[in-house]
Order: C-alpha cells, then structure tokens, then sequence
C-alpha cells in the first residue's frame, strides 16, 4: 500500500502539463492531456482500501433505506459526469460534524451530521455533485499527500507514544476532518461548476446550494469562528465563490426543477441527531458503554477521544496516553500472548489479576517509540464474552510518576448497572409539519425540542426564533 501512495505524491508533485509520451492521460474535465503517474485501477485501488478504513474508523449509519437513497441520488448524479463507470458509491458515515467527501476512485461520503442539516434532496444533490466533481476533475487523485494517508490509521495499533500524541495533536482535526483533502481555490471553483452541470442535467433546484452554504455558516457562527464545520473551512465561502454559485442559478431559464424535499425529509426522519452515546460517551470523567455494559474511569483532566475502535486520552502535559480497544484472543492469557509476542515488545512482570471480577492479565511492557524507550502497563480484561485491552504507557522516565494513575483507570474497569447508562437514547429529528402559520418559537412551545432555539433555527434554516414558518410547512424537532 505505501508504494501505491509513493506514486501519488510523485503524480501531485509532477501534476503539470505532460511533456513526456509515456504515462500521459487525457484529463476527463478538461480534455487536457496530464502526467498520471496513477492509472485509473490504481486510483480505484487506492480509493477502495481508504473508503474501507473510513468505514471501519468512523462507521457507517445502521440504516439501509438511507443509504440506498443517499447512494441512489449520487450514482444518477454521477451516470451524468465524465467519469460514469467509476465504481462510484455514495455512503453516510456516522459522525455527527457536517461533512462531505471524496476519495479516489468515486468513494463519496457525506456525514450524518450534514444529512441533519440539509433539507431537501437538492442539497444533497449539490453537495454530492460537488464530490463528484473533485473525482472526475481528479483534485482527489493529485492532492492526496502521504500526511493525509497517515492519518487515515488513527487509532489502529498506535501504541507508540510519539505516534498517540500526534494523533491527539489537534483533537478537532480527529475523524471525518483528517480525511478532508484540502483542494485549491481553482479546484474548489471548478467542482462547484461541475457539480452545479450534474446537479442542474437531473433536474434539480439548483438555487438550494446557497441553503447549504448558509446553513453552514450560522452553525459555524454558532459555535464560534475557530470551530467552522470543515466542509465550510476547508471549502472557504468567500462572497465571491457564493455569488458566482448563484449568478450561475440566474442564468437557469428551466423549469420547473424539482427539490425533492418531502422524500429527503421522510429519509431523514427519525435520524440520529449529535452524539449516539450508545456508542459509548464520557460523564464526568467516566466512560460509560450502554451497549457493551461496562465502565470505565479516565484520570481527570485529560483529553478523550471516542473512536469507533478505541478510546483514547492523553494526558494534559501530553507525555502519557491511554488507549481502550476490543482485544484480539479467546481470552485474556491468549490475548496477552498475542500482545506480546508483537515484535518490538519486550514484556516485563506481571500475571493473572482480577478486576472488579472479571478475569484478567496485567503487565508491565517496554517498547521502542520514536522518541525513546516506552514503558506501560497492558491490561487484557474479559468482560461479557469479550475481551478488552488497556495500554497505558509514558516514556521510560516518566512512568513511576503516571503509574498510580495507570493503575486506577485499569482496576476501575467493571459493570455498569445504572438504567440512566443503560436505557440512554440518542437524540434524534422528527419531521413535523406546521398546522398553521408560526413563528419558530411558537412552533417549538407546540413541539418542544431537546435543543436550544438557536440551534433549532439553525437546523430549520430560519433565521431566529421570530422567523416565521408559513402553514402546512414541514419542519424539523429534535427530540429524545
Ligand atoms: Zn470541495
């Protein structure tokens, strides 16, 4: 695999105009002739083992008729490009940060987060044509850097020190947004333009991508300027690349174009609104797992991640780092074996424990990082026919001083009992129509939302809790 990525980094650096005969291809767009040091199976190549680590390290949402209808809009957009026999295929990962990309190859996902706040099939419409445009235009193929593909391992087997710090190196870049492959301006200009082409040759209104952008914007203002949603940072919104998209749209003389709001909504009713914490979710300190039915407590103070294969934390001063992960092994003696016949590994004391009573194996272990020898301890917990593995680990010098703590996030691993853990339900959208005309604060004494009115404007893409909702309109609630 890292020679396939060598050769794209070696075809980013040579993307100029193709001198040589040899390894030239005609730009699909463009029609212009390029160096691709990358054939087209290689790209599908590439494109098919990311799109699978997307789907391991950040999950797809449980729900086929979405995905049918998601990947249903994107192959009738993407039939329309100059790429239509690219494997194309078009999945909703599960992260609740609004979000849409593009791998080699036409793997496109759009987050859950986005589907909450898009409201109508045009947008998404848009926004997918937008992908399908980094993908024929091939942005994704030259831009992907070797950095990018690193970071697509996050969170599998970085049990090295230096390694988990980077990894927690800026905690908001984690998931969906490591992924993001930052395109020029002019690559930016030009997807829009061609996904506008797509959108517009299916009959779409193509008036509603201003809605996406807006929409982005206010839940971006909302939460504060550093924290844009990076659909929007990364595709930077500048006045002119809006006013572009809608001089396009004036120049539509076709009618009518359809939205197809109704079947979007229906799609998106009952969907997961934010974080699904039976997933797993922090309170206090403590991470709680409904599903799994075990608890276990983090040392105050430090940073925390929760990943659909780990669950991460460093600490503050950023020289210890823990990590949670399902153990590979029937058992905890044979996951321990596992663990420490991996090269690099040198196991040290340690042997059978019982924890809270779940049977266990905890060690010392040292390991080769980077930066210096790691000390940690590894603990191999079965709990509920699964096993667990606790690494926790500090460079050598510093490990007596993390120790006790190490030790009290390890032997507080146990069940969890509590009905509020175990019955929690994530927060979901309910479509509702309004039953006569509204004002949105109206509308939500009429149907109360779990979230505050900002944000329900926000996500009903009306200005303020006085906008007013015509009759008869279909609105989005958050409820539990
Ligand atoms: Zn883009």
């Amino acid at each position: 695999m890292s020679m396939g990525w060598m050769r794209m980094r070696a075809f980013a650096v040579a993307g100029l105009a193709c001198a040589v005969a040899a390894g030239c291809a005609v730009n699909p767009v463009t029609g212009r002739r390029e160096l691709a040091l990358v054939s087209e199976a290689q790209e599908i190549q590439l494109g098919q083992q990311s799109a699978q680590e997307v789907a391991q390290q950040i999950g797809l949402v449980d729900d086929a008729a979405l995905q049918q209808y998601v990947d249903g809009v994107g192959q009738r957009l993407a039939r329309a490009s100059e790429r239509p026999n690219l494997p194309w295929r078009f999945q909703v990962v599960d992260d609740p940060t609004p979000n849409a990309f593009a791998l080699p190859g036409g793997f496109i996902f759009v987050t859950r987060g986005m589907m909450d706040l898009m409201d109508s099939e045009a947008e998404l419409a848009a926004v997918l044509g937008h992908e399908i445009g980094h993908v024929t235009a091939r942005h994704s193929v030259s831009q992907i850097s070797r950095g990018q593909l690193a970071q697509l391992g996050l969170g599998i087997g970085s049990i090295f020190f230096p390694e988990a710090a980077q990894t927690f190196g800026g905690l908001a870049q984690t998931g969906v947004q490591l992924l993001f492959l930052r395109y020029g301006r002019d690559a930016e200009r030009q997807s829009d333009e061609l996904g506008f082409r797509y959108a517009l040759s299916e009959g779409y209104e193509v008036r509603e991508m201003d809605d996406v952008f807006a929409s982005l914007l206010r839940t971006g203002e909302a939460a504060g300027r550093s924290e844009l949603p990076s659909w929007l940072s990364t595709h930077p919104a500048e006045p002119e690349r809006i006013a572009a998209a809608r001089a396009r749209a004036d120049t539509v003389t076709r009618a009518p174009l359809q939205t197809g709001r109704d079947a979007y909504l229906a799609r998106i009713d009952g969907l997961t609104y934010g974080d699904d914490p039976r997933q797993g979710f922090f309170r206090d300190g403590v991470f709680l797992h409904p599903e799994l039915r075990f608890r276990i407590d983090f040392p105050q103070g430090w940073r925390t991640q929760n990943l659909p294969q780990a669950v991460n934390a460093l600490a503050p001063q950023q020289d210890a780092a823990l990590q949670l992960t399902l153990a590979q092994g029937a058992n905890a003696d044979d996951a321990a074996r596992r663990f420490f016949s991996q090269q690099g590994i040198r196991p040290g004391q340690g042997g059978r424990q019982n924890v809270n009573g779940n049977p266990a194996v905890v060690a010392y272990f040292q390991a080769q990082g980077q930066q210096g020898v790691i000390t940690g301890t590894a603990a191999f917990i079965e709990h509920g026919g699964r096993t667990y593995q606790v690494l926790a680990y500090a460079p050598a010098q510093r490990f007596a001083q993390y120790e006790p703590a190490f030790r009290r996030v390890i032997f507080s691993f146990g069940d969890v009992a509590d009905p509020s853990v175990l019955n929690v339900r994530p927060n979901r959208v309910d479509v509702v129509r309004t039953t006569r005309q509204m004002t949105l604060a109206e509308f939500n004494r009429q149907n109360p939302s779990v979230i505050p009115l900002a944000e329900l404007a926000i996500l009903n893409q009306v200005e303020g809790e006085n906008a007013v909702l015509p009759a008869g309109s279909w609105k989005r609630v958050v409820a539990q």
